[in-house]
C-alpha cells in the first residue's frame, strides 16, 4: 500500500515542481483531525491519497472554520441551514463557485446547487450551460458546429447527496469535497476544474434531513444506540419512495430536481447513497429499461470500472459493482431524470456509519464473499466510521470527475449521439407519436398527462385540423385525429420519458427477481386513451408547438332547474361532493333517462344551482346539462363524511401517498395514529377511517414495535425542533393494542366504514371483523408490482359508480389475494324462512372487483407467472359488519400518484359512506 502512495506523490511533485501548486500548504489541523477520524487497519486501507489531508486557503473557509468540526466526527451530523451556511460561505469567498437555489421543498427549505469550476468557465458560465443545452438537443445544427461544441463544451456533473434521509455520510462529504475542488492546486483537482463543471447538491430530501439530524441526537441523548430512534416521518408525504417519483414529478423534490437538470442539462447525474459495504458502484443486474440506450449501459460500466480500478489500486476493500438493483423501473428519481434525458444517471451506495457513528464490521457471508462480479469483497472485522464513508465516497467522486475530465470528448460525443439517435428513432421507425384525443371520457386527466410530458421537458404540440392516419402494415383501417388534439412527436431528443411511460411493460420472469415495480404503463393507469402512430405522415401534420399548460374546462349547457352531472369514474367526478360548498348533491340510485339521454345510477343531480355549483363543475372538467324535465328517479342526498386518516408508526411511507392524493384532490381529513384508538371514544367524531397498507405482519400493525427498553420519543423540543411536525407521541412503539381493535370493530359496528389498502387489508380479515372472507397463500404467484386486469363484479354497488361494466387496468404488488367463500345455496333448499337466508346474505362479504378470471387475460403491463392463483379473485371486497362496512382493497387503489384510474373507487366508497348496501 505505501509504495503505491509514495509513488502517487512523486509523480505529482514531478509534474508541478517549480510551480505554485507544488508549494501550496496543507490545513495541518484540519489534516490531523481527517487522520485521527480514519480507522487503521494492518492489512487495509479506508482512505486515499486523495482525501487524507485538506489543502490550505487563505481566503476560502473549511467546514471546520464554519461548523466547528471537520465532517466525519463522531456524533456530528450537520442540520440543512449550516450546511447552505457553508455553501455560501465558499461561493462567497471563491471566484471558482458559483450559488444557485434549486427550489424550496414542501417545508420551506431550500434545495441548493453550487457549480465549481476553474474562474474563466465559472465566469463565462452561461456561454457553457447554452452549449451544452445545443449538444443536448441538436436539432438544426451544422457538422461544424456539433464539432465545435465537441472541442470546446465542458460537460456538467451533478453530484446529490441524501435523498434518502437515514444515509447520512454524503451531506458532509460533500461540504468538504466543495472546499477541496475550489481551493486545491493538485494537478488532479485543476485538471477537473479546468474540463469539468461540477455541480453539488448537499441535501436533496432537505426537510428529512433535519428530521435525521434531530433523530439522531435524540438517540444520542436518551442512550438508545445509533438508530434508536427510527425516521419514522422525512419529507412531509414521502419517505423512501421520495426516490420512487422520478415518472410522475409529484413531490417538490423532485420537481426541483427535474427543473435543475433542464436548466443545466448535466452530462452526469450521480447520486449518493448508503446501504450496502463497502463502495457499490450502479451498473446494476439488469434487466434494462427498454428506453435507456445502449452508449448510456456502457457508460455506467465504464465509470464503475474505473472507479473500482483505481481503488482498488489503492488498497481500499470492498469496492465493486453489478449487483444490487436491476435498472429496469425509471422511477429513481435523479437516474431516472438522467437516463431517460441522455444523460448517465448513476449512483453509489456506500457502507453506513449508522448516523456519525463507528462499528466493527460483522457481515453475513453473502456481503463478504468473494464472487466472479466482486473480486475485492468487503471484509470483516474491521472498524468502519462516518470518516470511512466520507473517505470513501469523496475518492471515487475525484476519480470518476476526473475520468470524465480527461475523457471530455468522449462524453460529449456519447450525449449528442444518445440525442441524436433518440430523433432519427423517431423519424425512422414506428411509433412516430403518440396522439392523445382531446375529446375523450377523462379529458382532464388526459390534460395532466400530457402536462407531466411538458413538465418532463418533451415538447407537446396541438393539431390544427383534422386528419387520419393509417393503422400500419397490412391493416387498411385508419384512425381519426381532430382538431385539438395533443400530439407527442418522438423525433424529439427528449422523448424516451413519453416512450416508457406509454409502453408495455414485459419483465421475464427469468430474469433477476425486480428490484421494484415491473408495469408502470400510465396511460392504462390513469385511464387515459392514447394512440399509438404507426403512420409516419403525422409528423408532417399541421400543428403547433404548446406553450403553456394543457387545461380542461368542463361545460354546462341547458336552462332547467336541476344540473345533471353524469359520474365518469374518475376522481374528479368523485369528489364533486366536496366542492360544493354548502350546497347538497343528490346522485341518481339507478340509471335514468331524460331528454333523450340516458344516465346510469351514480349520476349527479344538483337542484337549483348556484354559480359557484357551476363553477365547481366545470373547474373539475366535468359536463353537466341543466334540465327542465322532470326526473323521476330514485335519489338520495351524498351526506360528506368525517374522515379519518389513520397512520401507523411503524411506517408512514404509505399513508404519506394517500395523505398526498387527498390534498391534491382536496379531500379534508383529521391525521390521526393508530395509538389514538386506545381510547374507547376515538372515532366517536369520524365516520370513515382510511387505513392505508402498512408493512408486516398483523401481529405487528396491532401492537406496533416490542416494547423493550425506554419509550422512544418523536416529540418536537428544544433540542430536537424538526420532530413531531406532522404528528407526534411520547413512545412511537405501541400500536392500536387490542384496545385499538375493539374502537375500530364498534366503530364499524355503529355504522362507520373503515377503509384498508393493500397489507392493512389482512388486519380485519385476521381478527375476524368479517367470516366469509380470506386471504389466500400463493405459492406459484409472481404479480411484483404490475398492471393487472380487472372486472367488476357488483356493478349496483356505488364503489363502481363511473365506471364500465367492462374490465379495466389496476395496479397490484403481489398480495392480499383475497377469497369470498361462495354463498351456501342450501340452506334455501333445507326450507330456512327466506327472511333469514336474506339476513344471512346482507350481511356476507361482497366481491366489488375481482382479477380477470382467465389467467392469460390477467396481465397488462409487468410481470406474471402463477396467475392462476390470482385469476378471480377478489381485488376490492364490501363486508357489511354490524350497521358499518369495511372496504377491503387488496389493490392499492391510490399508488404514487400512478394509479388515478383506481382513484374514484376509493373516493366513492368514502362519499357513499352510509349508502353502501346494494341490491
Ligand atoms: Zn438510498
Amino acid at each position: 500500500m505505501k509504495s503505491i502512495k509514495l509513488g502517487y506523490v512523486a509523480a505529482v511533485a514531478g509534474l508541478f515542481a517549480g510551480t505554485s501548486s507544488a508549494q501550496q500548504p496543507i490545513d495541518s489541523a484540519y489534516t490531523a483531525r481527517i487522520k485521527e477520524l480514519t480507522p487503521t487497519d494492518k492489512r487495509w486501507k479506508f482512505t486515499t491519497e486523495l482525501v487524507e489531508t485538506l489543502p490550505a486557503s487563505s481566503t476560502v473557509p473549511t467546514p471546520l472554520k464554519i461548523l466547528g468540526y471537520v465532517p466525519g466526527t463522531i456524533g456530528k451530523l450537520s442540520y440543512v441551514a449550516d450546511i447552505n451556511r457553508y455553501f455560501k460561505a465558499v461561493a462567497d469567498a471563491s471566484p471558482r463557485t458559483k450559488l444557485f437555489s434549486f427550489g424550496m421543498s414542501d417545508e420551506g427549505r431550500e434545495m441548493i446547487g453550487l457549480v465549481i469550476a476553474d474562474e474563466a468557465t465559472i465566469q463565462n458560465l452561461e456561454k457553457y450551460r447554452t452549449e451544452l443545452a445545443k449538444i443536448a438537443d441538436p436539432r438544426g445544427l451544422s457538422a461544424a458546429e456539433k464539432a465545435r461544441l465537441i472541442r470546446e463544451a465542458k460537460p456538467i456533473y451533478w453530484l446529490s447527496g441524501s435523498i434518502h434521509s437515514n444515509e447520512t455520510g454524503s451531506p458532509e462529504m460533500l461540504m468538504e469535497l466543495a472546499y477541496r475542488l475550489a481551493v486545491d492546486e493538485s494537478e488532479h483537482s485543476r485538471a477537473i476544474r479546468s474540463n469539468v463543471i461540477t455541480i453539488i447538491t448537499p441535501v436533496t430530501e432537505v426537510d428529512g434531513r433535519d428530521r435525521m439530524v434531530d433523530a439522531d441526537k435524540q438517540a444520542r441523548s436518551l442512550k438508545l444506540g445509533p438508530g434508536g430512534v427510527p425516521l419514522v416521518y422525512w419529507g412531509k408525504y414521502t419517505a423512501h419512495d421520495n426516490n420512487r417519483d422520478g415518472m410522475v414529478l409529484s413531490q417538490k423534490l423532485s420537481q426541483n430536481v427535474m427543473a435543475a437538470f433542464l436548466k443545466w442539462k448535466p452530462v452526469v447525474v450521480h447520486d449518493l447513497h448508503e446501504s450496502v459495504p463497502f463502495l457499490y458502484t450502479s451498473t446494476g443486474t439488469g434487466p434494462y429499461n427498454d428506453e435507456y440506450d445502449p452508449i448510456v449501459v456502457d457508460e455506467w460500466h465504464i465509470l464503475a470500472y474505473q472507479e473500482i480500478n483505481e481503488l482498488t489500486r489503492r488498497g481500499l476493500p470492498g469496492v465493486w459493482t453489478h449487483g444490487f438493483y436491476d435498472g429496469w423501473a425509471p422511477n429513481y428519481t435523479l437516474l431516472a431524470v438522467a437516463n431517460l434525458h441522455n444523460s448517465i444517471g448513476r449512483f453509489y451506495e456506500t457502507y453506513t456509519s449508522r448516523g456519525a457513528d463507528c462499528h466493527t464490521v460483522r457481515l453475513p457471508a453473502t456481503s463478504t464473499d468473494r464472487r466472479w462480479d466482486r473480486p475485492n469483497p468487503p471484509v470483516n472485522g474491521v472498524k468502519w466510521c462516518i470518516r470511512s464513508n466520507i473517505n470513501y465516497q469523496q475518492s471515487g467522486a475525484l476519480i470518476a470527475l476526473r475520468y470524465v475530465g480527461d475523457h471530455r470528448e468522449t462524453f460529449l460525443k456519447n450525449y449528442l449521439a444518445k440525442a441524436e439517435r433518440m430523433i432519427e428513432r423517431g423519424q425512422r421507425s414506428a411509433p412516430f407519436a403518440f396522439v392523445i384525443p382531446r375529446n375523450q371520457k377523462h379529458a382532464a386527466e388526459a390534460a395532466d398527462l400530457v402536462n407531466l410530458f411538458r413538465a418532463q421537458g418533451s415538447e407537446v404540440h396541438v393539431t390544427t385540423s383534422d386528419f387520419r392516419l393509417k393503422s400500419g402494415g397490412k391493416d387498411t383501417a385508419t384512425t381519426a385525429v381532430s382538431a385539438g388534439d395533443w400530439i407527442v412527436r418522438l423525433d424529439q431528443p427528449y422523448s424516451a420519458t413519453v416512450r416508457t411511460l406509454l409502453a408495455i411493460q414485459k419483465y421475464k420472469v427469468e430474469d433477476p427477481p425486480p428490484y421494484d415495480d415491473t408495469g408502470w404503463t400510465l396511460d392504462a393507469l390513469r385511464h387515459v386513451e392514447t394512440i399509438k402512430a404507426a403512420d409516419s405522415t403525422i409528423l408532417t401534420k399541421p400543428m403547433q408547438l404548446l406553450a403553456t399548460d394543457a387545461n380542461v374546462r368542463g361545460t354546462v349547457t341547458g336552462n332547467g332547474g336541476t344540473l345533471v352531472v353524469k359520474h365518469l369514474g374518475d376522481w374528479r367526478s368523485a369528489v364533486l361532493p366536496w366542492k360544493l360548498g354548502n350546497a347538497r348533491a343528490n346522485v341518481a340510485q339507478a340509471a335514468f333517462t331524460v331528454d333523450k339521454v340516458t344516465y346510469p345510477a351514480g349520476t349527479f343531480l344538483l337542484e337549483n344551482p348556484s354559480a359557484a355549483t357551476k363553477e365547481a363543475v366545470q373547474s373539475l372538467g366535468l359536463t353537466g346539462v341543466m334540465s327542465g324535465s322532470p326526473i323521476t328517479v330514485a335519489k338520495r342526498a351524498i351526506t360528506v363524511p368525517r374522515v379519518a386518516l389513520m397512520h401507523s408508526w411503524l411506517e408512514t411511507q404509505n399513508e404519506g401517498w394517500i395523505r398526498y392524493a387527498f390534498d391534491q384532490m382536496g379531500i379534508p381529513y383529521t391525521y390521526i395514529s393508530d395509538q389514538q384508538l386506545r381510547r374507547p371514544n376515538a372515532l366517536d367524531r369520524f365516520d370513515v377511517v382510511v387505513y392505508p397498507h402498512v408493512s408486516g405482519p398483523v401481529a405487528s400493525l396491532v401492537n406496533g414495535r416490542p416494547m423493550i427498553g425506554p419509550a422512544i420519543p418523536w416529540k418536537k423540543s428544544a433540542a430536537t425542533p424538526h420532530l413531531g411536525k406532522w404528528d407526534e407521541t411520547d413512545d412511537v412503539r405501541p400500536g392500536m393494542g387490542f384496545d385499538g381493535l375493539s374502537t375500530l370493530r364498534k366503530f364499524v359496528e355503529r355504522g362507520g366504514v373503515l377503509l384498508t389498502t393493500g397489507n392493512s387489508s389482512n388486519l380485519p380479515i385476521a381478527m375476524g371483523f368479517t367470516s366469509n372472507l380470506s386471504v389466500t397463500t400463493t405459492t406459484a404467484l409472481n404479480a411484483r408490482g404490475g398492471i393487472y386486469r380487472a372486472q367488476p363484479v357488483a356493478t349496483a354497488s356505488p364503489i363502481l359508480y363511473g365506471y364500465d361494466a367492462g374490465s379495466f387496468p389496476i395496479y397490484f404488488n403481489q398480495s392480499p389475494v383475497m377469497s369470498v367463500t361462495p354463498r351456501d345455496t342450501t340452506a334455501e333448499n333445507l326450507g330456512i324462512d327466506p327472511a333469514i337466508v336474506a339476513a344471512r346474505e346482507a350481511a356476507r362479504a361482497k366481491v366489488i372487483l375481482r382479477f380477470h378470471p382467465t389467467a392469460d387475460s390477467l396481465l397488462v403491463s409487468g410481470i406474471l407467472a402463477g396467475g392462476s392463483e390470482l385469476a378471480g379473485r377478489a381485488a376490492v371486497v364490501d363486508a357489511p359488519v354490524g350497521k358499518g362496512h369495511i372496504v377491503l382493497f387488496g389493490i392499492r387503489p391510490l399508488w404514487r400518484w400512478q394509479s388515478q384510474g383506481s382513484f374514484a373507487m376509493a373516493i366513492n366508497a368514502i362519499a357513499n359512506w352510509n349508502h353502501l348496501n346494494f341490491q
